[in-house]
């Protein structure tokens, strides 16, 4: 071969590293329960032993291999650890992985069907699977982003794109006497609705947060109230985001009555269904999305508890052709001869190159089956159920709601400060890392069971440490 060296790796050395690869994974994942979750670094200490020059001359593979072990493993939280039980699980199961692998392989950009007839295609038969496995009826179309908080955006725009008096495509968001719009969601909901109603030109004034009942759900009521002082006081109401398990406590919003009042006043109904949309897959969970099939928009995020590693977010969308509306432009160059017979994916967002997600979420829905994956869920709203009692039996802590998916929300019956010390203190001497929230001003742990590598045992070890660390912190 010519001038090899202004080539790739030669074929050898890369099977020779991807065989090298792989067995570290596969050892690096099956020790991973020994790891503290939590890196025990001090900020700035990684990018202290990283060059500030990009090297010059190239590197051999084992001093890159060796370097990731010295330098970059130890500043890696363990996301895929079955000691990770902090906010909400995202674990990259064994085919997700080899998924992930062969997506870089092909390397393809799905901006158009013509640009990787596959990926295309893959994405809309998964998509419908998963539809399915959600029991959302047909009416929905799915596409891909990345996360949820880029579906919320895409939402909410083909929410915008729908009002029927303005062409904000055309026009933008200004206009001599348009009146201001706004969308409505829940103290609750995730940061990203807000900040898609930030991006989409409301501004955070007009994203209204409606207050929740004792169990942090929605108050439909006040929604409609809202909505009505916001019509006479000159605004334009568009759209409501409601969510099936909210980031704190994972309640589920009242959809159906919120839908009725989104009907009554002819407004979008997008629901964030991030992480708890997943529990859906399992029959007896169905009506967790009572409502939903009144949605215009639904999101979920099969790399949340779907066991696809990050990122993989589904949106579903009763109108696509209005995420067209709002976001198809083809230039010349990306013109095609097969027309409206096939699917271009960059009609629908804002970017233009596209992952070929689908392949690992095909890898693994085919790997675990829907039987699989449904027994998997059931586990862990089993174990969280469990840990829920628990909890409820050690008289120093409170269970602060009934748990209803993977995660328990609960404290110490002290201060603040305790539960805080509490947290710091399991999160630092490890291997379990949990995360926290504010409710009402007290300060609440979670623990999220979801990982596919978590057992009983790790859950049952768990609580042994969180019980001791409290014991500790009584001396
Ligand atoms: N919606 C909810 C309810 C969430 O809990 C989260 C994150 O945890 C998000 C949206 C944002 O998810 P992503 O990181 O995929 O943007």
């Amino acid at each position: 071969m010519k001038n090899p060296e202004l080539t790739d790796m030669s074929p050898e050395e890369f099977r020779e590293w991807g065989h090298r690869s792989i067995d570290w994974i596969a050892d690096y994942l099956s020790d991973l329960e020994t790891r503290t979750v939590s890196p025990d670094v001090s900020a700035g200490s990684i990018r202290a032993q990283i060059p500030d020059m990009a090297p010059d001359a190239g590197e051999g593979m084992d001093r890159i291999f060796s370097d990731m072990e010295k330098v970059i493993l130890p500043g890696v939280t363990h996301w895929n650890s079955p000691n990770f039980f902090a906010y909400f699980p995202s674990s990259a199961s064994g085919p997700g992985i080899l998924g992930e692998l062969l997506m870089a392989a092909f390397n393809t950009n799905a901006m158009i069907w013509r640009t990787s007839p596959a990926a295309t295609e893959l994405e809309e038969a998964v998509l419908n699977w998963l539809r399915q496995m959600l029991g959302l009826s047909d009416a929905f179309t799915g596409v891909v982003y990345d996360t949820a908080s880029v579906s919320t955006f895409h939402a909410i725009a083909a929410a915008r794109a729908a009002i029927s008096e303005r062409d904000i495509g055309e026009d933008g968001m200004g206009g001599v006497g348009a009146p201001r719009l706004c969308m409505y969601t829940s103290q609750e909901a995730h940061s990203s609705v807000e900040k898609a109603g930030i991006a989409l030109g409301l501004g955070r004034n007009g994203v209204r947060k409606i207050g929740v009942d004792d169990r942090f759900r929605m108050d439909a009521v006040e929604l409609e109230a809202a909505i009505g002082r916001d019509k006479a006081d000159g605004w334009h109401p568009f759209c409501v985001s409601a969510t099936v398990g909210t980031t704190s406590t994972t309640s589920v919003d009242p959809v159906e009555a919120i839908a009725s009042v989104c009907n009554k006043h002819g407004l979008w109904l997008h629901v964030d269904g991030a992480y708890a949309a997943a529990a859906a897959i399992l029959p007896e969970m169905r009506n967790i999305l009572a409502g939903c099939e009144h949605a215009h928009s639904f999101v979920m995020n099969p790399h949340k508890w779907l066991f696809t590693p990050i990122d993989f977010s589904a949106l579903f969308c009763r109108r696509p052709d209005m995420l067209k509306r709002a976001f198809s432009l083809t230039p010349e160059y990306l013109q095609t001869q097969e027309g409206a017979s096939v699917t271009n994916y960059m009609d629908y967002g804002i970017q233009l190159g596209r992952r070929f997600r689908s392949l690992k979420f095909w890898m693994v829905v085919r790997y675990f089956g829907v039987d699989g994956l449904r027994r998997r869920i059931r586990e862990h709203i089993r174990l969280a159920r469990q840990f829920g009692e628990w909890v409820e039996d050690d008289s120093r802590f409170r269970l602060l709601l009934p748990v209803q998916f993977g995660t328990v929300c609960f404290r110490l019956k002290g201060t603040n400060e305790a539960n805080e010390q509490l947290l710091e203190s399991l999160n630092r001497r490890g291997p379990i890392y949990l995360s926290h929230t504010n409710l009402n001003g007290d300060v609440i742990l979670r623990f999220s069971v979801g990982n596919i590598r978590t057992t009983e045992a790790h859950v049952e070890a768990a609580w042994k440490l969180i019980q001791t660390a409290a014991t500790e912190l009584e001396d």
